[in-house]
């Protein structure tokens, strides 16, 4: 990574006009992945806090975090089903009425007409083995993925459809690993 060193012709707070400031130029990669972090800052999931970017060409196409769908009521209002009966991470998805990030994102773009074939997904938490079909259906062939998240069939599917998945070390700042709870 390059660092950057300009002389500043804006003043923003504290910065006087001309001072030599450090620029330390993001990857792309950092860039998207704490896109999804901040993204995951709007989840109303009780239990985790997921976020996700679709990129194209190092363009943001969609973004998704997990929640409710639209206009509906959230977890965080009328609790959920998985949280009373305290299910294990991974287990009945099925009951909570929220999409995951990933869904979310997809749908997102397809409500406004835009193709993913071809994009990358950048994500807080690995895929879930549902998530994982959608994106392979959706075109997705890169994943880029936080903190990891235990599915084995996910896993396999992956291989099988010749995905590429990576994990980034990046900190989170948003969601309830950044708190720590
Ligand atoms: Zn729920
Ligand atoms: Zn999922």
């Amino acid at each position: 990574m390059k660092n950057f060193i300009r002389n500043v012709s804006f003043t923003p707070a504290g910065i006087k006009r001309g001072a030599k400031l450090l620029l330390v130029r993001k990857s792309k990669d950092v860039y998207f992945s704490e896109i999804a972090d901040l993204v995951s800052s709007r989840s109303t999931c009780l239990r985790n806090q997921v976020g996700a970017v679709i990129v194209k060409e190092s363009q943001i196409l969609s973004t998704g975090y997990n929640g409710a769908p639209k206009g509906l009521a959230h977890c965080d209002e009328v609790g959920c089903i998985r949280q009373v009966k305290g299910y294990k991470s991974g287990e009945r998805h099925e009951l909570c009425r929220g999409l995951h990030a990933e869904q979310n994102a997809i749908i997102q773009a397809s409500y406004h007409g835009i193709s993913v074939k071809g994009a990358k997904i950048y994500v807080t938490t690995k895929p879930c083995s549902i998530c994982t079909k959608m994106l392979i259906n959706a075109g997705i062939h890169e994943v880029v993925y936080v903190e990891e998240y235990e599915d084995e069939l996910a896993s396999q599917l992956f291989k099988e459809a010749n995905m590429i998945v990576r994990k980034i070390n990046i900190r989170r700042n948003f969601g309830r690993a950044a708190s720590g709870t």
